[in-house]
């Protein structure tokens, strides 16, 4: 097991299949893009392979959830979901995607026996999302989406973070076009995590300003809350279900106590936390031969020390010196 010494227990691990993205969304990182990793530091398919099934077999990881960067840019990607969903214990596989791309590629990921998809949407707006992703692909992702639902991967989960005077008028037309497509539908908070330290909590959309807005046009009650579990989203029922809306709070409503995450960058570093200044580096044990037990045994010492909580609020925080997109979100 990886267990921390508040005892929480982590099953559900994000691997990052790398830090390069088409998209360039301002909460994330700059218009120009980032300093990509080389490719020599990277892991390749089959030494991601090897930890997750470390991951799987040896530290009760269940769920896997492939991420980046954009995880559809990466060959290998539907050969690295069939290797995950053939381990056995079979995991809970899914993708967190800005879906460009994916209605091309829903069939065969689907076929692959990935579970579920996340697709992130932030707008309906042509205009506003060339303006926050810095590129006018927007079909391509509504086009993705659709694709996902045709191709029988359920739910379709949806992750929009709102930003004040960009896209925070959106909230209930995205819900409502969510609802018409039986996509289900998260609101994140925007967190301090964008490569241009440019996050201000006065200027973030919080969890209570987006259910106000929800609130004034749909009818929503809370979701039995025994059924969150470690989820980060607090889910409410629409109009007295089944459909439902998730709001996630990572900043005015932590729910680290509960966290169940352990996250693995494309250039192979163990992280305990999103916001985690320490890494442990399994690529370089791998690469000079490290044993699976050696790295079982480093790998739990990373989780052994995670923090009660992420500190956004504690005056001593300080970013992560990765962005979101070369962490894995
Ligand atoms: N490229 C993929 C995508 O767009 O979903 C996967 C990686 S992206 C980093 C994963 C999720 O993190 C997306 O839903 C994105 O909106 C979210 N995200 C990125 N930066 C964020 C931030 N500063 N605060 C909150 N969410 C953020």
């Amino acid at each position: 097991m990886l267990q921390d010494s508040f005892g929480r227990v982590a099953t559900d691990l994000r691997v990052s299949l790398t830090d390069r993205c088409n998209l360039r969304c301002s909460y994330c990182m700059p218009p120009e893009g980032l300093e990509w990793l080389p490719n020599p530091e990277l892991l390749t398919a089959d030494e991601i392979v090897r930890l997750v099934t470390i991951g799987v077999e040896r530290l009760g990881i269940t769920e896997v959830r492939y991420t980046g960067g954009e995880p559809l840019l990466r060959r290998e990607l539907v050969d690295i979901v069939t290797r995950t969903t053939a381990l056995g214990p079979t995991p809970q596989v899914s993708l967190t995607t800005n879906g460009i791309g994916l209605s091309r590629m829903a069939a065969s990921l689907a076929a692959a026996g990935l579970h579920r998809v996340n697709v992130s949407l932030d707008t309906l707006d042509r205009e506003t999302f060339k303006k926050l992703a810095h590129r006018d692909r927007l079909a391509d992702v509504l086009a993705g989406l659709e694709a996902a639902h045709a191709s029988g991967l359920r739910p379709v989960k949806v992750n929009a973070v709102l930003m004040r005077g960009i896209n925070d008028h959106e909230a209930v037309p995205l819900l409502r076009y969510c609802l018409e497509r039986e996509y289900e539908l998260r609101f994140i908070e925007q967190m301090p995590l964008d490569a241009q330290h440019g996050w201000r909590r006065e200027n973030m959309i919080t969890a209570d300003e987006i259910l106000v807005r929800l609130q004034a046009a749909f009818d929503l009650t809370d979701a039995d809350p025994v059924e969150r579990g470690s989820a980060p989203a607090e889910l409410f029922l629409v109009k007295g279900g089944p459909a439902r809306v998730g709001v996630i709070g990572s900043v005015t409503r932590p729910f680290c106590g509960a966290c169940d995450r352990v996250r693995l960058t494309a250039d192979g570093q163990i992280r305990n936390c999103l916001f985690a200044t320490d890494e442990s580096d399994l690529r370089s044990a791998m690469r000079s031969g490290a044993s699976d037990d050696e790295i079982v045994e480093r790998w739990r010492s990373a989780v052994r020390i995670k923090k009660a909580g992420h500190g956004i609020d504690d005056p001593t925080f300080l970013q992560p010196s990765r962005p979101m997109s070369a962490i894995g979100g």
